[in-house]
């Protein structure tokens, strides 16, 4: 199973972080937000690893792509996650990560593997209510032909302006993970999903 999806449409990373904070900022957990737009990532922590300073959580990391936003996570430590997103250790320590929510001494036990099938719950929950998935949106689906640079409806196995063949060139995603993927592969390289 792969730790990376995108979701194709029309939704910012704020959207999803916005989503995942109102969800999680509870109870047991403990979120922080990084970054911002075209680049978030969220820590969403347990009280246990709260008290151990936050740095093994499980990092939701997000960002803008062409289509839409790619979505891992992972337990990535938390100055890795800065580096990842272009910031510097030192001015990820300047400016201190926003504490958005603190959990009390409320018994826990949820464990990692059970917290990450959450997180992906409320991803995909999240990702339906902005009308986006895993499928291809129509504005990428609209591929331009090589031939005669006429930008052709889904679908089309002749160009609609010079009737050159486009079949090979029609992008299509993994439906399990969204990855983009040509119509020449058998198996997804992200998350090695048959592709139909
Ligand atoms: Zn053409
Ligand atoms: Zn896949």
């Amino acid at each position: 199973m792969s730790d990376t999806r995108i979701y194709h449409g029309d939704i910012k990373p704020s959207d999803l972080a916005r989503d995942l904070i109102s969800h999680f900022n509870r109870g047991n957990y403990r979120v922080q937000q990084i970054g911002r737009d075209p680049k978030i990532a969220i820590q969403i922590a347990t009280h246990q690893f709260a008290q151990s300073g936050g740095q093994t959580a499980l990092t939701v990391t997000i960002h803008q792509v062409e289509d839409g936003i790619s979505v891992q996570v992972g337990k990535q430590a938390w100055l890795g996650v800065a580096a990842s997103l272009g910031l510097s250790a030192l001015s990820a320590l300047r400016n201190p990560l926003t504490l958005l929510g603190r959990i009390d001494d409320i018994a826990q036990d949820i464990e990692s593997l059970q917290l990450d099938e959450d997180i992906w719950e409320v991803i995909n929950y999240s990702a339906r209510q902005h009308g986006v998935g895993t499928a291809l949106s129509d504005r990428l689906k609209r591929y331009v032909c090589p031939y005669c640079i006429t930008a052709n409806p889904p679908g089309e196995g002749n160009c609609v302006a010079c009737g050159a063949p486009l079949g090979d060139i029609q992008p299509r995603t993994c439906l399990n993970c969204g990855f983009v993927v040509s119509s020449l592969e058998r198996e997804c390289p992200n998350c090695h999903a048959k592709l139909i």
